[in-house]
């Protein structure tokens, strides 16, 4: 049976009409204290994925991430630059994390193939957009700054996210899938910074052009 979850203000109606992730942004004084204290367990999770994915140790918080966000809007996490070298942090929000962390203690809990109403779809889309979260904001770690590029890859690494945080490969292929027929789809028209033509099989930022199993 399927917890329901508190999914608070994450559960408006028109959740993902605004939906995007953000841009990197220049690392500011402020965030000194964030990144400086010791990881949490959620932010270990995210931290190790990533840098299975990136091959680097980017250093994942949870927390506020230092922007305004228009009305309507979700921005899920944030990759930090520092003035020089490259990037090595990024932030979630808290409920990212603690999507992570659901998601690691019961990955079938998530599988959209399973749900049977729109709360659990409602549910499935929010870890959905975790798992995405971590893989867009690695590329930005690997220096990828171009949005469509970056949201392109990372949905095409969702389920190398899901794998790492315990799925089976078939799940993690249904929740990319379920990630581009619900989420990306939208992207056109709702935030087409994200979004490009190109991202599909065979397109420009096809990253298996050899198969045609898409988008993972
Ligand atoms: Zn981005």
């Amino acid at each position: 049976m399927r917890a329901r979850l508190l999914l608070g203000v994450l559960c408006g109606a028109g959740l993902f009409a605004g939906l995007a992730h953000a841009s990197a942004r220049p690392m500011r004084a402020s965030d000194a204290a964030l990144l400086r204290r010791a990881p949490t367990p959620e932010e270990v999770i995210a931290q190790d994925v990533a840098a299975r994915l990136t091959r680097l140790r980017p250093e994942v918080r949870c927390g506020p991430l230092g922007i305004s966000v228009p009305a309507g809007a979700l921005v899920t996490g944030i990759t930090l630059i520092p003035p020089h070298g490259p990037a090595g942090y990024f932030l979630l929000l808290p409920e990212m994390c603690n999507y992570l962390a659901w998601f690691r203690a019961d990955p079938l809990r998530y599988d959209p193939s399973a749900c049977t109403d729109s709360d659990c779809r409602k549910t499935d889309e929010l870890a959905a957009l975790a798992l995405a979260t971590v893989s867009h904001e690695s590329y930005h770690v690997l220096g990828y700054r171009n949005e469509a590029q970056v949201e392109c890859y990372g949905m095409q690494s969702i389920w190398f996210v899901a794998t790492s945080l315990g799925s089976s490969v078939a799940e993690g292929q249904r929740i990319a899938q379920y990630y581009w027929t619900h989420i990306y789809a939208e992207r056109e028209k709702a935030t087409p910074t994200y979004w490009s033509a190109g991202c599909r099989d065979g397109g420009k930022y096809d990253l298996r052009p050899k198969s045609h199993s898409w988008p993972s």
